[in-house]
């Protein structure tokens, strides 16, 4: 789950971490107070009017904005409240429609008016899969887009590797800082700062922290300005707090539905509906739909039951993406077996109206079984017990 660069800052904040303060509100009749409230809490002359999205590159798109005094500040917050935000991240990127913007955050200007005295730095953690540790991440080129500092000058990036035992020990967090070219009352801040950040990421079950910009500012002080934080979902039992601040706008909603009823469902681009149980199976049939030249259209895991009632919504689920030109279930029968899913398939294709190619192949207990209720169940569909006959009639179905 995503935050909100706003709910980010709140939560790090928690854990000692320091940031850029700011007030978040969602109706520009609330900025005359946040502003008050922010200078009395900051001293702040200066404000930076902040789109909260989902999406990074929100300056590029014209989603942050230096305010000088409470008109321009009243300006740019209705400029930017209602707008539809485009960035490269955004959907369709520049060229897309954008994203509605229901929030903004108001925060204090945090750089020093000489841009020089400022320094942009980079910082992130993130899970190393292959290395089976956590990483930090970072940089003295903050700001701008990583990727093309790793691309084109990949000595400016470095990373600190973390012992899952050890934890982040202290010399490490003054290796980044020494990294970072930093002195003096900076290099101690940064020293906090990176050991605090780490204590956030690992004590709120993070699967990525990204910092960018972490700012030096004119007098030392080393702040986050921006936060993308993602939470491991299949944490979020233990994070009820966090697990609050989910912000069902910024999530497809076919998706937060499917969550309702307890189905694991990705969209995609392709034109192949699929329905399968098991996130393991549900990758190797996608597999399959490519080798045979199809594209899939989601992913979908319906879970261990499979029962009518749960192919029913599925079968609504996929059916609501209007590119969907088949449908292939691939069902494993263990626990639950093949002549009860089938049975299952049969009842919730009769009650909904399946205009699409339906391709179903069903294997384990009772396998054969099933495959008969689907052939002689008058309903049109296709059934096989191989899942590269499946695959083939998928294929055939769409071209
Ligand atoms: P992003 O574009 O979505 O990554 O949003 P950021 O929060 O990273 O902000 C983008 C840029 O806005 C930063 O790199 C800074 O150059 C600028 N910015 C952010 N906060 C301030 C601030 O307090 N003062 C000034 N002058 N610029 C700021
Ligand atoms: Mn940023």
């Amino acid at each position: 789950m995503n935050l909100h660069e706003y709910q980010g800052k709140e939560l790090l904040k928690k854990y000692g971490v320091t940031v850029q303060e700011g007030i978040v509100i969602e109706d520009t009749a609330e900025v005359e107070s946040a502003y008050k409230k922010l200078q009395e809490e900051t001293g702040t002359e200066f404000t930076v009017v902040k789109a909260q999205i989902h999406a990074g590159g929100r300056g590029k798109g014209g989603g942050v904005k230096l305010a000088k005094n409470i008109q321009e500040l009243k300006e740019h917050s209705g400029n930017i409240l209602g707008m539809m935000l485009k960035t490269p991240q955004t959907p369709g990127g520049m060229d897309g429609e954008g994203k509605l913007v229901r929030k903004i955050l108001i925060a204090e200007d945090v750089y020093a008016p000489d841009f020089d005295a400022n320094e942009e730095i980079y910082i992130s953690i993130l899970n190393d899969r292959a290395k089976k540790r956590n990483v930090i991440i970072y940089s003295t080129e903050g700001g701008m887009d990583i990727e093309t500092v790793a691309e084109e000058t990949p000595e400016k990036v470095f990373k600190e590797f973390v012992d899952p035992e050890l934890g982040l020990l202290p010399f490490q967090s003054r290796k980044v800082a020494f990294n970072l070219g930093l002195s003096g009352t900076a290099f101690k801040g940064m020293v906090k700062f990176i050991s605090k950040l780490y204590t956030a990421f690992t004590s709120t079950d993070a699967s990525l922290f990204e910092i960018n910009p972490c700012l030096k500012t004119g007098d030392d002080r080393i702040l986050a300005v921006d936060c993308k934080v993602t939470i491991d979902d299949n944490a979020l039992f233990r994070h009820k707090d966090i697990a609050e601040l989910r912000d069902v706008h910024e999530e497809d909603p076919t998706e937060v539905e499917a969550k309702r009823y307890g189905l694991s469902y990705v969209k995609l681009d392709g034109n192949v509906g699929c329905m399968v149980n098991g996130a393991g199976l549900a990758m190797a049939t996608m597999d399959m739909i490519k080798l045979y030249g199809g594209e899939p259209a989601n992913f979908l895991d319906v879970g261990g039951t499979a029962d009518a009632e749960r192919v029913e919504q599925a079968f609504r689920i996929i059916l609501q993406d209007p590119n969907v030109k088949a449908i292939l279930i691939n069902i494993f029968g263990g626990i639950v077996r093949c002549d009860r899913v089938a049975k299952g398939v049969v009842q919730a294709a009769s009650n909904i109206n399946i205009e699409v190619p339906l391709i179903v192949r069903l294997q384990g207990t009772n396998a054969d079984i099933a495959k008969k209720i689907i052939d002689e169940s008058g309903l049109k569909v296709e059934s096989a017990i191989l899942l590269k006959d499946a695959a083939d009639a998928v294929s055939k179905a769409i071209h």
